[in-house]
């Protein structure tokens, strides 16, 4: 039986929070708000925002198939990402374990926090076993953390030995699924309700092009929701983001011919890399960039900065010597990289 309570830090279980005037007051609609100090005379912006976001939620609950009372809304994925482990993870004390290349948010958040951050290389293919993962656990590991697709590798991480960590691992397992639209792979999102120690991530910001708003989200049980939304700031996602999420969310042809547009360049951009004297290998890719070993990263990516084309040297990064990370751009973006690759003289 799993069991929340000794997961998360006693502060934080025993916290009671912040009642904000919008809070106490829900649902009715009245003719004079004189509760929460705010300017009465409208302008839009003038009261403040929805502090739980219910008309975003209500609108992501279908297109993400996760009921609204298991979505939390935050400044990005990175207020997620940092409320886990204020959460969850007593400083100096708890370590959460996470697969190594990754995001690099998981472990700058936790040195903020000042929780051990343990990594566990990745294979030659950029896989994960359960095995591994859990022989780097201890009494003292809160969190696993796992991004499928993996960034800046690019691939999905196996399905199967997600399910079994996340069967066999006492704590929080956070599966990151900020580029699963681009992914054939079936998001662990829609199996929520199997995993009580599940948290998955998602964002605006990369397939539904609002890396502008901060608008961020997990999906979680409603008592890990519960804790997020007793921890976050009361007001954490302003109105302008909120209707801009809306405005995104409706637009749901646009958002799909922008998916196909970048999944075929993707495939035509790949395939004209094989062809680059300066490519060595292109590791498989389930999200919108790919990752490539080539000749000489330090000098390509130079050369590039100075044709005003960037994209990311990840040369120091384990495992990803020598590797370019290219995002797929527009047609016009990246014939440019092709014609300046194709023109390249090491
Ligand atoms: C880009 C990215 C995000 C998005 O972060 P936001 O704060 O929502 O913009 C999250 N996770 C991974 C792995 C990413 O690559």
């Amino acid at each position: 039986m799993f069991e929340l309570q000794p997961l998360v830090r006693k502060n934080i279980w025993k916290l009671e929070p912040y009642s904000c005037a919008r809070d106490e007051f829900k649902g009715v609609s009245a003719s004079a708000y004189l509760d929460a100090n705010e300017n009465p005379f409208n302008n839009n912006i003038n009261r403040y925002p929805d502090p739980l976001q219910e008309k975003v939620k209500e609108m992501l609950s279908p297109i993400k198939g996760v009921p609204v009372s298991n979505i939390f809304l935050g400044n990005g994925s990175d207020e997620a990402i940092d409320l886990v482990y204020r959460i969850f993870c007593q400083p100096g004390v708890d370590n959460v374990v996470a697969i190594e290349p990754t995001y690099g948010m998981y472990k700058v958040c936790a040195d903020i926090n000042d929780v051990f951050y343990r990594k566990v290389v990745l294979d030659d293919d950029f896989q994960i076993t359960a095995e591994k993962l859990l022989e780097a656990c201890d009494k003292r590991t809160k969190v696993i953390w796992l991004c499928s697709p993996n960034n800046p590798t690019g691939n999905d991480i196996n399905r199967e030995e997600m399910v079994k960590l996340l069967v066999k691992f006492q704590g929080i397992v956070v599966v990151d699924e900020a580029y699963s639209e681009f992914s054939n792979q079936k998001p662990l999102r829609l199996d929520l309700s199997q995993y009580p120690n599940l948290i998955v991530l998602n964002t605006m910001s990369k397939a539904w092009a609002g890396a502008a708003i901060r608008l961020g989200m997990a999906f979680a049980s409603t008592d890990i929701i519960g804790l997020f939304n007793k921890v976050k700031y009361p007001y954490n996602v302003n109105k302008l983001s909120q209707e801009k999420a809306l405005e995104l969310l409706r637009n749901q042809s646009g958002y799909r011919q922008h998916l196909v547009m970048v999944l075929e360049e993707r495939e035509k951009l790949m395939s004209a890399f094989n062809s680059l004297p300066i490519c060595e290998k292109i590791y498989p890719t389930a999200a919108n960039f790919f990752l490539v070993r080539v000749t000489d990263a330090n000098a390509i990516y130079r050369y590039l900065v100075e044709q005003g084309i960037i994209v990311r040297n990840r040369s120091r990064v384990t495992l990803c010597e020598n590797c370019l990370r290219i995002t797929i751009g527009t047609k016009a973006e990246n014939s440019a990289l092709l014609s300046a690759l194709i023109k390249y003289k090491p």
